[in-house]
């Protein structure tokens, strides 16, 4: 049986993440990695407040940075320029982050196990002792210090070792999208579109991110009525007003990419020396389905917690950071995504123009970061459109 400090299980952003951060600290890591899934060439935004330090430190570089995005209903909209970035990654080629992680990785020593997949994991009197892979119908057993479960939302690793641990089911989003060229969309600001007839209670993504032009739609699959997402993202592109300006006479689809990930609500995200990261402990946004920043700050601090903790210590630890780091902006996302399943055409409009409104009295940045931070701005922008109360009023309801 081979003996490691911290096997890793799953090479997606939040398993190669927690790879690359335990085998700089000295620590002998294995990953596995089953075959990563066929998404097609994408891009993945996420956002630079928790990570910008990680990949940093890390020394792994996103394809593109932006701080201005324009968010649209359908007839309004409001510009926000942050100081939150927009990171872009390109997923399935060789600067995705998962890639760039696990080569770093393997050059710090890691052993990289390509095409092997957990069959079972055993709890011993101290903790997870063992843990067997199957690769090409040979087992390969191992003894870790730690183990972090990066295995994506259908985690084989969370069923396998915490039959114990509850979990509810929260929304599944499932998306399509292309990458293009020539775009009719400014460089560098990101565009989202919230439009609830063609995409309901999703919304569709465009960017020209440093020449990586690609729109891409989220639905979550109770709001698709046995539909698939490829019906809305047609609908949206052939039938909206939006859809049709973006991709104007000359732009052209180089390629297209699909896939489909689950909101999981655990109790717990440690047990003993077992530490769940990523999309396996259900760390993904219940409103807009984005889960790489949540991957990638799960996976360094498991890693840097397999470093600092003992095995007794660690799962306090760990369930103490992701309580206090990562829980309270999922259970916004869980808000803000009860309201949009709830908000029709006209009210999104109301909304987003209320907003356009407030952005001309305060700074919108720190308006979302605290709206009770600039009480008087907001107190004189809904004095001086007084359907913005009725708009309260109904939001209020909804929540
Ligand atoms: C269409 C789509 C678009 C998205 N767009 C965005 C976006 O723009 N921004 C954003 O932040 N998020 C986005 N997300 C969500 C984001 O992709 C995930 O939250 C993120 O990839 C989670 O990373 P992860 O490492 O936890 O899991 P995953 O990326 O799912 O990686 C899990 C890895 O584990 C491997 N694995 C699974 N089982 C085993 C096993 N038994 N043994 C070994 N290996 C195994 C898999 O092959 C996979 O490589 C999108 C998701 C979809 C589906």
């Amino acid at each position: 049986m081979e003996k490691c400090d911290v096997l890793v299980i799953g090479g997606g952003a939040a398993g190669c993440t927690a790879a690359l951060k335990a085998s700089k600290s000295g620590l002998k890591t294995v990953l596995i990695e089953k075959g990563r899934p066929e998404t097609g060439r994408k891009i993945d935004v996420t956002q630079d407040n928790k990570v910008d330090g990680i990949i940093r430190e890390l020394g792994l570089k996103p394809a593109h940075r932006s701080n201005r995005s324009r968010w649209l209903s359908r007839n309004h909209h409001f510009d926000l320029e942050s100081k939150i970035s927009d990171l872009f990654w390109v997923r399935g080629d060789e600067d995705a982050l998962d890639m760039q992680a696990e080569r770093a990785a393997a050059d710090k020593g890691c052993e990289i196990i390509h095409g092997g997949e957990i069959s079972s994991v055993r709890l011993g009197e101290n903790g997870y002792d063992e843990v067997v892979v199957n690769r090409k119908g040979k087992e390969l057993a191992y003894k870790p210090g730690f183990i972090i479960a990066a295995d994506g939302w259908a985690s084989g690793a969370r069923r396998l070792a915490f039959p114990h641990i509850t979990h509810t089911e929260g929304p599944h989003f499932s998306g399509v999208g292309i990458i293009a060229k020539d775009l009719d969309l400014e460089e560098g600001v990101t565009h989202i579109y919230f439009d609830e007839e063609h995409i309901p209670g999703g919304y569709v993504y465009a960017a020209n991110a440093g020449g990586n032009c690609f729109i891409a739609s989220a639905l979550p699959v109770h709001r698709m009525g046995g539909k698939t997402p490829g019906y809305y993202f047609r609908n949206f592109m052939e039938h909206a007003a939006h859809g049709r300006k973006i991709f104007g006479k000359n732009a052209k689809v180089l390629g297209s990419f699909h896939g489909g990930s689950r909101c999981v609500r655990l109790n717990k995200h440690a047990h003993r020396n077992l530490l769940v990261t990523g999309d396996a402990a259900g760390l993904l946004d219940p409103f807009l389905g984005y889960g790489v920043n949540h991957a990638i700050f799960s996976g360094y601090w498991a890693a840097e917690m397999c470093r600092k903790f003992s095995p007794l210590e660690v799962a306090d630890q760990y369930n103490n950071l992701v309580a206090r780091e990562l829980m309270p902006g999922i259970r916004q996302g869980e808000t803000a995504r009860r309201i949009f399943d709830r908000l029709s055409n006209h009210d999104l409009d109301r909304l987003f123009s209320f907003v356009h409104h407030v952005s001309k009295h305060t700074d919108l940045d720190s308006f979302f970061d605290n709206p009770l931070i600039s009480p008087v701005a907001l107190g004189r922008a809904m004095l001086n459109r007084p359907d913005s109360l009725l708009l309260l009023r109904h939001l209020h309801q909804i929540i």
